[in-house]
């Protein structure tokens, strides 16, 4: 099952029934798997042999939907967790640990930014932020002798800016470090990071993946190409003997395309146990099957909503990659060939009293701290996530007190506009 097309692999990558078996991945509800010696769960505990012992670390439902998403991303291994708040902190503490430095795109989710920059800071990681339009010269100099990372978001939440995966790729590996890329708004049908040089890729299921509204969760997975070997120095916790595991070094027994997940599930599921639960990895996997259908629609009613948008009067400014003339539209071109994902950021003519009115006559789109929906949903954040700042504030944050973040769901695109027609109304 290796060479079918991106929809094939939706649908069927991952699982592969055998005679008789279950069309659809079990679910796997339980919390231990039983031995017939202790011998051969000695094995297990030795990373000897490969199999199940206990949920917190792995389960195979979850390694069914993990499969798939690994499949999609063109990856060597892949791993869910809880959230996607799990699966970017493992990302980076599976390679980074007290007294590390990490570079980063400042436009990046807030959630992620507060992670990094109060509680992994708190761990004794530093993170550095840069513009993603930085000069090289700026690029290089924000690099340190233990800088262990390079993180930015292929298309970012909220700011809508448009990673150039090849140039952070290549400055990353210039310093000897991996990229790490949320992929989360893109999904692997509108861009495969590994494609453009990326290493390893995180993603909130959460978002499109599920789509449906369902199910908070998270996946990491590893191209398997970076060779942490050569930076045996930088990378001792693959490179060198683990002694919770009996002295095994990650890279020599699982090769580079096992050792960065083996690791993360060895160590990191095994000590903080951010483990999917089993109903939602086949959730997820359930909604997985129609991924790249409903990517198509999400972009189309984006695309559809962002022209309508950026024609009315009442509209001073639309962000949307996928507009002609958008700032990030040439990065788009390349990088997301077919369509971006379907949130468009707007801001209207007048005050941050007139968006709160536009907000409260929507009937179609709901108000709800969520993106990436089957049903359209909006959000003001000036009065919600970002109620903290002041308006200077907000404007350092790429954000202004009339912004309106509109994620457009699955329903027909004339409803969509309607409705905001009839709430931009007088
Ligand atoms: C929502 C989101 C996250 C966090 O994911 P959770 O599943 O809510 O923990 C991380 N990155 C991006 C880009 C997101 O949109």
């Amino acid at each position: 099952m290796s060479n079918f097309n991106i929809e094939t692999n939706c649908i069927r990558g991952g699982y592969t029934p055998q005679n008789g078996e279950p069309r659809q991945i079990p679910i796997v509800q339980s919390t231990t798997f039983k031995y017939d010696t202790s011998e051969d769960m000695a094995k297990l505990f030795d990373l000897e042999a490969s199999g199940y012992f206990y949920t917190r670390l792995q389960n195979p439902t979850n390694d069914y939907a993990a499969a798939k998403i690994c499949k999609l991303e063109g990856g060597s291994a892949a791993m869910l967790t809880s959230s996607g708040q799990a699966a970017s902190f493992f990302s980076i503490f599976n390679i980074a640990s007290a007294g590390d430095h990490v570079v980063c795109s400042s436009c990046i989710y807030g959630g992620t930014y507060n992670l990094f920059s109060v509680t992994m800071k708190r761990m004794g990681i530093d993170f550095t932020f840069i513009s993603p339009e930085c000069t090289d010269e700026e690029f290089n100099s924000a690099f340190k002798e233990n800088t262990k990372a390079v993180f930015a978001e292929t298309i970012a939440n909220p700011a809508l800016t448009v990673l150039d995966i090849e140039r952070f790729a290549n400055f990353a590996h210039a310093h000897g470090v991996p990229l790490i890329v949320d992929n989360t708004f893109a999904t692997p049908i509108n861009c495969r990071p590994f494609e453009w040089g990326a290493d390893i890729v995180v993603h909130s299921t959460t978002k499109y993946m599920d789509g449906h509204s369902a199910l908070v969760g998270g996946c990491i997975v590893d191209s398997g190409k970076f060779d942490w070997t050569k930076y045996p120095d930088k990378f001792p916790g693959l490179c060198t003997p683990d002694e919770s595991y009996h002295g095994i070094t990650y890279t020599e027994r699982f090769g580079l395309e096992g050792a960065y997940i083996t690791k993360a599930t060895a160590q990191l599921m095994r000590d903080l146990g951010s483990i999917q639960s089993p109903q939602n990895a086949y959730l997820l996997n359930l909604s997985l099957e129609s991924l790249h259908v409903r990517m198509k629609r999400h972009c189309e009613n984006g695309l559809a909503v962002a022209k309508f948008l950026s024609n009315h009067p009442k509209v001073e400014s639309v962000k949307y990659c996928d507009l002609e003339g958008d700032k990030y539209h040439e990065l788009a071109k390349k990088y997301l060939k077919n369509g971006s994902c379907g949130v468009v950021s707007f801001e209207i003519k007048g005050t941050r009293e007139d968006a709160e009115k536009i907000m409260k006559k929507l009937k179609l789109a709901i108000i709800a701290t969520h993106v990436a929906d089957a049903q359209t949903c909006c959000l003001h954040p000036a009065s919600s996530t970002h109620r903290q700042m002041s308006d200077d504030e907000l404007s350092r944050a790429g954000i202004s007190p009339k912004t309106i973040r509109f994620s457009c769901g699955l329903e027909n695109s004339a409803d969509i506009i309607a409705d905001l027609a009839q709430a931009l109304e007088d």
